[in-house]
Formats: structure tokens, sequence, C-alpha cells
């Protein structure tokens, strides 16, 4: 299949192309040209196919025959290998569970996928050695990192700012080591971004080596997250039709669950659920689009002012404000809301929510609220311990770790601390 640039339907890619830049050469986005319906068949069967059959199935169109079904299979099992439960918390609420993952969190799917094309695309030919240049506001970094860790033809340079990530997640990106570097920054997550965006446009450094980015907008990162909206469905009461909610930062996440939609997954709403960075919460109140400046909160890794993949989003539905409207909602809440919400469902349920999937719970129960016929669905896109601090702070007793978790505080950070752009320029050229 061919993807255009969201910025102009004249730039278009084949998939590897696509996977390899990142973003078009006008930066826009890059969007299928074609959104496959899947055959009633399909759905009918859903019940008996295997985890990796329908990944098979629900990717395939995208990809074509630029890698080969074996090769293709190979990536789905890597990135799925794992569980999806769904747990029931009551009568209409479930949560999806995201994070039985290698580093907790959802994006361990799609930074394996993203990790598992790149890497057949370098076995295959004339790539030549690629370097991935990743700023992390915390779960991205360990992802990656994980993903790509001895993965052959690939180098991993990861940016996190400096005592601004959990501690778990500073071990997680930090301690892999091989082909992956940990710089960590003395700044924002804003100033690494910055960097980042400067060493794609410096010439000194592109002409030395091929950089690419393995950020949420990369569409091996993108589609491979509609897989598990697929396995959350096969789990529920058969004809169900969810609302999904989706604890929201760049949209990436839930923009793949509406994309499934639109490929025929029933689905009766979808929730974006924001902590205080809720621009598109605006968008929906007053039609207009504006970026902001992020706040910090206690879910930072939806601490996203701008978020990339909303436009994605209005171009599934085709950039109609009613269409998109009556599909879907958002909603914000602040730190204290959070937490009390950590707390409420911590006590009713004894279910610990982690503080991003507890936004989640929040949106699914206000939008319940006025639709009490629904099954809702929220997903937690991130194991608790990874926000050890903060949730036991909040329900005022300690957690267990988990045995993975304990093995990983005994390993060694390994990271260079840097300043200025000039110092990664430094780095990037002297390796
Ligand atoms: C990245 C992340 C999010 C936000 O996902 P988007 O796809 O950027 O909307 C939410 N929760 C956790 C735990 C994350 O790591």
């Amino acid at each position: 299949m061919r993807f255009y640039s969201l910025n102009d339907r004249k730039h278009t890619s084949d998939f590897e192309n696509a996977v390899v830049r990142g973003l078009a050469p006008d930066k826009g986005l890059y969007f299928p040209e074609r959104i496959e319906r899947l055959p009633d068949s399909f759905f009918d069967q859903l019940a008996d196919l295997d985890k990796e059959e329908i990944a098979l199935r629900v990717i395939r169109p995208y990809i074509g025959t630029e890698i080969p079904e074996d090769e293709l299979l190979k990536i789905i099992k890597r990135s799925l290998d794992f569980d999806f439960p769904v747990v029931p918390l009551n009568e209409n609420i479930s949560v999806l569970e995201l994070f039985h993952g290698p580093t907790m969190a959802f994006k361990d799917v799609g930074a394996g996928f993203m990790a598992g094309c790149l890497g057949y695309f370098i076995k295959k030919g004339n790539l030549g050695n690629v370097t991935v240049l990743v700023a992390t506001s915390g779960d991205t970094g360990g992802a990656v990192a994980h993903g790509f860790l001895g993965v052959e033809g690939i180098d991993v340079v990861i940016l996190y700012p400096k005592g601004k990530v959990s501690e778990v997640q500073e071990k997680q990106l930090t301690s892999p080591g091989r082909n992956i570097s940990a710089l960590e920054v003395e700044g924002t997550f804003d100033d690494c971004q910055a960097m980042v965006k400067k060493a794609f446009l410096d010439e000194a450094i592109t002409t030395q080596r091929k950089l690419t980015s393995a950020n949420s907008i990369n569409l091996a990162r993108w589609l491979p997250q509609m897989f598990y909206y697929f396995l959350a469905y096969q789990q529920l009461k058969v004809n169900a039709k969810p609302v999904f909610s989706v604890p929201s930062g760049n949209f990436g996440n839930i923009c793949a669950g509406i994309l499934a939609n639109a490929m025929g997954l029933p689905v009766s709403h979808f929730v974006a659920a924001n902590n205080r960075n809720d621009t598109v919460v605006d968008f929906m109140r007053t039609g207009k689009y504006k970026s902001r400046k992020s706040v910090q909160t206690i879910s930072n890794a939806m601490d996203v002012g701008d978020p990339s993949n909303f436009v994605r989003v209005l171009e599934i539905f085709q950039q109609e404000f009613s269409q998109l409207k009556n599909k879907f909602s958002a909603y914000s809440y602040d730190d204290e809301a959070t937490k009390k919400a950590i707390k409420e469902v911590f006590s009713e349920y004894d279910y610990l929510m982690d503080p991003h999937g507890a936004v989640g719970y929040l949106g699914l129960k206000d939008f319940l609220k006025d639709h009490p016929q629904y099954q809702g669905v929220f997903l937690e896109t991130a194991h608790p311990v990874k926000f050890l601090e903060t949730v036991e702070e909040v329900i005022g007793e300690k957690v267990p770790l988990p045995e993975e978790i304990k093995d990983l505080m005994t390993k060694q950070k390994k990271s260079l601390q840097i300043k200025t752009y000039e110092d990664l320029k430094g780095f990037l050229l002297d390796e």
C-alpha cells in the first residue's frame, strides 16, 4: 500500500521508506491511502483465531508484500509475546491491561514491531547502518531500548531529561548497554526533543550517519497498536459493542483504536482521557485547534500540549467535525482527581491503577454516566510500579515489587551526561 503525507497528498511512499523516514519530506505524517475493511467472516471466526493470526490479518493490507509473510509473523510474534487480559471491575467497566510486556507499558508492542521491521529492511539490503535517535519523557526510552537491543545494524541513542523520569524508567533505558546509548540531558523533555529535531537537520551529522526516529508518529509504531483492540474485543461478551477510554498524550494509541474501528471492529464510542494537557478537550468544545506548552503532571507520559497524531484522527473522520463528535469525546482531569480515582478504585475493587490508567478510568466513568447502556473498557497503559513513588503515596502503603523489577533495580545505570546541542553532536560524530 502507499501512504500519503497529511500535509500534501502528492507526497506518497511505500511502507519501507515511510518507516525509515518517519515523517514525509514535507514534515507531514504518513497516512494509508485506503482503509481496508475486514470481511464479516473474519469477525465471525475471531473467537477461534490466535493473536498472531489476528495481527497478521489486521496489518497485512498495509504492508503488502514488502515483508514476506514468514518474516512478518516472526515480527508479530516478538512484539505480542505477552498477555493482553481484559479484567472486569464491575458490571460495565473493565480494564484492558497493556503492561505485561518487557518494560511494562503498551509501547512495548509498537517499539518491538518497529524494531522488527527496521531490522528486516536493514538485513535485506541497501540501507546500511542506521542510528535511531529518540527523545523520551519516560516510557518510550525503555520500550525502544528493549525493542532494539541487539538488532543488527542499528545503534540507538536515547535522550532523557535528568531527574524527570521515574527510577524504574531510568533503569530500563540506561541499563541495557550494547547498541543502546543513554544520554542524560540537563534540561526538560522539550529540550531533549529540540536537540533531536536539530540533529535531524544538521548536515554535518546526516552526511555521516543515517538517522531515523522511533517516536509514536512512525507508521511501524502506530499501526500495530490496533492489535490489542481486536484482542480486547475477542474477550468481551458476544455482540458487545464497547466504549474504549484511552489515556492520551500524543494520541497515537487512541488513533490506532479508531483505525481498527474504521476497519470494521465494532466500537460504540471512543473517549480520549487527558490530564491537564487538554488541547483536544478545548478543540472539541470550540472547534478550534490551539496548541499549547505542556504542563507537568503525575501522568507524565501524557504531558503533551500539541498532540502529533490528532491530525490522523481527523483524517479518519475525513475532517468532518460532526462525524468526529458522533464517535469521539474528550475529557480532562487534574492530578487531584487522578489521585482520588486511584484511591477509590483501590479500596472499592482492590485494583491498583497507575496514574495514566486512572485518567482513563475517570473518562470512562463520566461517559457512562450519560450512556449507561454501554460496556466500557479503559486501557491501563502502564504497570503501577513504574510510578511507585506516586501510587504508594496515594494509597498509603507499600506496593510489592514484581521479580523483574527487583532484578532491574540491581542493574547498573550507564549514561552520559550532556548539557548542550554541541555535546550531542560531538557524541554522534565521535562514535
Ligand atoms: C505514551 C503513554 C501514553 C500516551 O499514549 P499516546 O499514544 O501518546 O496518546 C499513556 N500512558 C502511558 C503509560 C504512556 O507511556
